[in-house]
This record gives C-alpha cells, structure tokens and sequence, in this order.
C-alpha cells in the first residue's frame, strides 16, 4: 500500500544540472531525472512530476512565484503533499513568497534542492529529494500532515522556510535559520519538533492563493559612507511604496540629520520603511539605543526577527493586497505565516 500522493515541482537549480562538454552546469531534461534517480521510484509514495521551465533561480521573478502558487493552488486537491525543486542561490526568497501566498495551507510544501548537481556522484541532492519526499508524505495517526507548512528541507533540518537564509556557497549546509528551531532533524529516524509546527485552524478550509505583489519594494542596507545623494537617489524612485532598511545590531542607524530627515519624508509621501538587522541572528529593538529611537519616532516599522527574505515577500504581498498607514503596520509587526518572534 502507498503511504500517500506527492507532486515534485522541478523549477531548475543545481539538483536538476549535468556539466556540458565545455563542463558549465546546465539545466538538462527533467524525464532523464528518474533514471538518473531510479531511488525515488523505491519510496512507498504515489510520486507524479510536474516540470516549470528550468532556470537558474537568480532568474526567479515574482511572476513566476505566481505561476509556482498556481500549479499548487490548482493540483492542491490531487495531492497530499509537494515538493519544490528549485535552486538554492534564491530558494529562500521563493518559499518565504510563497508561504505568504498560499492561505489556509494544510498540506505540505517542501522546498529542497542541492549544491552538488545530482548528476555528480557526491550529489547531496539524493538525500534531499528522498527526505523531502518522505516528510512531505507524512501524516499523524489522524491522516493528518505532520508538516502542514511552507518548508525547507536541507542536508538533515527541515526548517520553516519564512525563517531560512542560504548562508554558504560552499557547504552542503547550505541554510540557516537562526532565530527559529528546526522543525525535524534528520538522523537514523526524522525527529519532528511538535512545538514548532503550525498547524491550520481548520483542516478543510479551501486553500486560497493571494498572488498580487506590489514589486515597487527595495531593500537598502547601510554601510558607513552612505552618502546623502545614494540615499536620496533610492528614497526618490518613482513609484517606490516600501523599503526594507537592512540596520545595525539590534536596529540601530546614523542619527545625523540628513539620513533622518530623508527617511522622514520618504515615510510622509507614503512609504513604508520596515527596519530589520543586517545581523544574520537576533532581532530589531528599536527602543534600545538613541540610534534606534529617532528611527521609530519617525514611523520607521520594527522587522523584528525576520530574515530579509521574508522582509521584502511579506511587504510586496501586503502591499499587493493593498494595506497601507497602520493596517500595514500591523500586519508587518505580527506574525502572519510564523515568519516572526513577538
Ligand atoms: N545557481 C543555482 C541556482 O540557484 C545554484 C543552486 O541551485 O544551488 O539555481
């Protein structure tokens, strides 16, 4: 008997990529990726593959995390779970939209890819896909998803994946989550962590899709040397509506008079300023510090704990749907797909 139905999205990246002759990883055809993975076809799982044109995800756009919402919105009802393959350069960016856009989730999506091509004998890839597979399948002994979540399977820790960053080119630890725990990690058994997952309020809502993203979204991050005119040139885009500003430490920024006053008149023609630390860890406290304080008395919004990730999908989606003033301030400060800590 099958353990249940899983549909493999395969967007392109690197787990789908052999070398050509002149050895550039290219995406190759997706149908040679059962026999370059005769593995998949062991699991007790009922496995369909539904192919989006490959690409190298520094091409993602936002059109194209409303295709992905899409494909799942429409196959949502034929499947237990999903699974996403897709390249790790942007992966983060492309499950933190999409767990935003998708609404009532009740199913599993899991996000995987890999840093060695899985046509390279030492390919992490194959390790990722059976996993991923496996706990996309899983369910509670009341049928029920034990992840009913937007994941991020990688190299043994399933992560929230609003919560994840890559944070190495190099090691096949490739993402980090570093203000949430695991939601599984990987050893000689899958050991899930109960207390993490969220789980929907009803199990047999509709799932819906809100796929309208705002794009006119920036994200700026300070560094000491930002002059005045770079500031000014970024605030003063046409169109501009929201700004992720990537601060110091705990949230903290120049107090000198220029940056001050830019910011505020960016805020007073409308623009939404969301302060978030360029630290990897930790969060926004803007209260802490003289050079945190000027921030929040201008109305820069505190971040809190979000990656930037999931920053700059969260304000294009609240922006799509059209929030503004305090309504969007509130839903940016509170927690919509446990994306952060409060
Ligand atoms: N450049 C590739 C991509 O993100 C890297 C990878 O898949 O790991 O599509």
């Amino acid at each position: 008997m099958k353990n249940g139905s899983i549909l493999i999205i395969y967007t392109g990246g690197t787990i789908g990529m052999k070398r050509d002759s002149e050895g550039v990883l290219r995406p190759f055809d997706f149908n040679t990726i059962e026999q370059e993975f005769p593995a998949v076809r062991n699991l007790h799982v009922d496995i369909s593959i539904c192919k989006m044109e490959a690409i190298d995800s520094s091409n993602v756009t936002p059109q194209r995390w409303g295709e992905l919402a899409q494909l799942i919105a429409e196959n949502y009802h034929l499947y237990d779970g999903f699974v996403v393959l897709h390249g790790t350069d942007t992966m983060s960016y492309t499950a933190s939209a999409i767990s935003f856009m998708l609404e009532n989730i009740s199913k599993p999506v899991i996000f995987t890819g890999s840093q060695i091509p899985m046509g390279v004998l030492r390919t992490d890839g194959r390790e990722n896909l059976i996993t991923a597979i496996e706990i996309a399948a899983a369910k509670d002994s009341n049928g029920y998803a034990i992840v009913p979540e937007v994941a991020l399977y990688f190299q043994n820790k399933l992560f929230r994946a609003n919560r994840t960053s890559k944070q190495s080119a190099e090691a096949l630890s490739a993402f980090s989550s570093l203000n949430l725990a695991p939601l599984a990690e990987v050893g000689v058994n899958i050991k899930y962590n109960h207390s993490v997952i969220i789980h929907p309020q009803a199990y047999f809502e509709p799932l819906r899709i809100s796929d309208k993203l705002d794009c006119n979204v920036v994200v700026l991050k300070l560094f000491p040397g930002l002059s005045p005119d770079m500031l000014n040139a970024v605030l003063n885009t046409k169109g501009l509506r929201g700004v992720v500003l990537e601060t110091f430490g705990t949230g903290n920024a120049p107090t000198a008079d220029w940056f001050i006053e830019a910011l505020r008149s960016a805020i007073e023609r409308g623009v939404a300023i969301v302060n978030i630390t360029q630290c990897q860890g930790g969060a926004v406290a803007m209260e802490l510090y003289e050079t945190g304080i000027r921030l929040q008395n201008i109305g820069v919004m505190s971040g809190y704990d979000m990656t930037c990730e999931a920053a700059v999908t969260k304000l294009m989606w609240l922006l799509g749907k059209g929030l503004s003033g305090k309504a969007l301030e509130q839903a940016m400060s509170n927690p919509m797909r446990g994306e952060l800590s409060r």
